[in-house]
């Protein structure tokens, strides 16, 4: 037996173990990769998968395809005015496609799918706190209950006696024994139960966080409920990115912080006049000609009053400047781009989530020069390709509960993606009990579209491309304090069409 193909059957082996099925044409072609680093990627995908999954010949495809079409190298300088000159491999990919078609001369296509700007009004009473929790619970059990694989299910109250079952519920608490197995508190609607998860399977339970509402598949002793595997609602494994058209791009930009002393003005107008046709080389000038989309993940402006002293870190301190401030740079860009913007938590609207648009009475500036603005988290549609932004409020949570690095900002929020929801853990983020939790990833993007953390991050999902787009606002004392490093000045340019992306440095 050749080492190669010793590690495709350890692959298949593999992936087995994790629960997933093969069908033949797809067990053929992980027999013929050659490339043992794809293989142990396909089982990385594959132990990701919760639910009982049947991997095809496309879905195979479609992970080799991912894994070489997300991005493939950083860092394409524009700082020169240079003229001609050779584009990156990347750059190259991402403008494939039909040559000599400029975003100018193709009509804007775009449509909101939920903004919950008008659908907001909790009073933030105990009784809304509680019907929110159980949307919450009733919105994440639908999405278990649709899948093919939870045919088992109890309700917590019945599982006693019953010898094997699968229950949905809310993690309310996560304790870990001496011998290394993890107990949970769980809660469904009516009763709560505790859940042993053994030593074997308590490595899946380092992606638990509170508040999130997961399936334990197990049996009850009567005492406990002994988990064999947890499942997480998670995104389909297979799911089908839709895609443009038409070969346009669009730009995702976050946390430019206007108003404050260490926004980046220099790195900004460059990214403008690159917007404008005016910077970089021919490669990267034939790029921003395909722009149609600039997306800005909230954080527009520093904001007022945000944190104790902030009067000190900022050289605008009134919020309607700020924003007119704002809309003078963005009135550079070209007219046939259209801008899609969200609030962040410095920005000019309440702090709870969800966030309302940005109210006239601050961001009249933006409205008055057409930008787009929608409350946070918004869901909508370019050029058929749908687009999740949200600000990332929850991401540091996340990335505390999970132990995920400052740096691997995208890590945290697959996490978000996996469990259905972009604030999971209750508690430090602020929410708001809406009667319907806007939070809830219900509808699967195709672009998942994250700032906040101030540090880029990409990553390709099970077809989902998830992107975090770094800062406009160089290092600040508080940052500094928490040994942050941002890296400011490099967003991402995203072809609708192929997916394919790139990512232009301007700091
Ligand atoms: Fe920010």
């Amino acid at each position: 037996m050749t080492e190669v193909a010793y590690t495709a059957k350890k692959t298949i082996k593999d992936i087995l173990a994790a629960g997933v099925q093969l069908t033949p044409e797809a067990l053929k072609i992980i027999l013929s990769l050659k490339n043992p680093a794809v293989v142990l990627e396909i089982v990385e995908e594959a132990k990701k998968a919760s639910e009982a999954v049947v991997l095809t010949r496309r879905d195979v495809e479609e992970i080799i395809r991912n894994k070489k079409s997300s991005v493939e190298g950083f860092n394409v300088q524009v700082g020169r005015k240079e003229r001609g000159g050779v584009a990156s491999p990347v750059i190259q990919s991402v403008l494939e496609s039909e040559p000599n078609i400029t975003a100018k001369d193709v009509e804007e296509d775009f449509q909101v799918i939920l903004d919950p700007t008008s659908r907001i009004g909790s009073n933030g009473t105990l009784d809304d706190f509680i019907k929110y929790f159980r949307d919450r619970y009733m919105r994440l059990s639908n999405i278990f209950l649709r899948r093919g694989d939870i045919k088992r299910f109890y309700k917590i109250s019945e599982i006693d006696g019953i010898k094997e079952g699968q229950i949905i519920g809310m993690v309310r608490e996560i304790s870990k024994t001496r011998s290394g197995a993890v107990i949970l508190e769980l809660e469904d609607l009516e009763a709560s139960i505790k859940v042993m998860i053994p030593e074997d399977i308590a490595g899946k339970a380092r992606n638990l966080m509170l508040d999130q509402v997961v399936c334990i598949e197990g049996k009850s002793n009567g005492n406990l409920f002994i988990a064999n595997n947890i499942l997480w609602p998670d995104v389909p494994f297979n799911h089908k990115p839709r895609r443009a058209e038409d070969p346009v791009l669009a730009v995702f930009i976050s946390d430019t912080h206007v108003g404050s002393r260490e926004f980046l003005e220099k790195p900004f107008r460059k990214f403008l006049e690159w917007l404008q046709g005016d910077r970089g080389d021919e490669k990267t000038r034939e790029l921003a000609k395909r722009v149609k989309y600039l997306i800005i993940a909230g954080d527009i402006v520093d904001g007022v009053g945000v944190y104790p002293g902030q009067e000190e870190d900022l050289i605008i301190d009134e919020l309607y400047t700020q924003y007119e401030a704002t809309a003078k740079y963005l009135e550079d860009v070209p007219d046939y781009i259209k801008i899609i913007a969200i609030p962040g938590g410095h920005d000019a609207t309440r702090q709870a989530l969800p966030q309302p648009a940005i109210p006239k009475e601050y961001g009249e500036p933006l409205y008055e020069i057409g930008v787009e603005i929608l409350g946070n988290p918004a869901h909508f549609r370019i050029h058929g390709v749908e687009v999740l932004a949200f600000h990332g409020d929850s991401l540091n949570d996340v990335l505390i509960a999970l132990s995920i690095e400052q740096s691997q900002p995208q890590k945290a929020m697959v996490e978000l993606l996996r469990g259905r929801h972009l604030a999971p853990i209750y508690g430090s983020t602020p929410i708001a009990p809406e009667p319907v939790d806007f939070l809830v990833i219900e509808k699967i993007p195709d672009i998942l579209h994250c700032g906040h953390l101030h540090v880029n991050g990409q990553e390709n999902y099970r077809g989902i491309t998830v992107i975090n787009s770094g800062t406009f606002q160089a290092q600040t004392s508080y940052q500094k304090s928490m040994g942050l490093t941002p890296t400011p000045g490099k967003p991402y340019i995203v072809n609708l069409q192929n997916l394919k992306v790139t990512q232009l440095e301007f700091a």
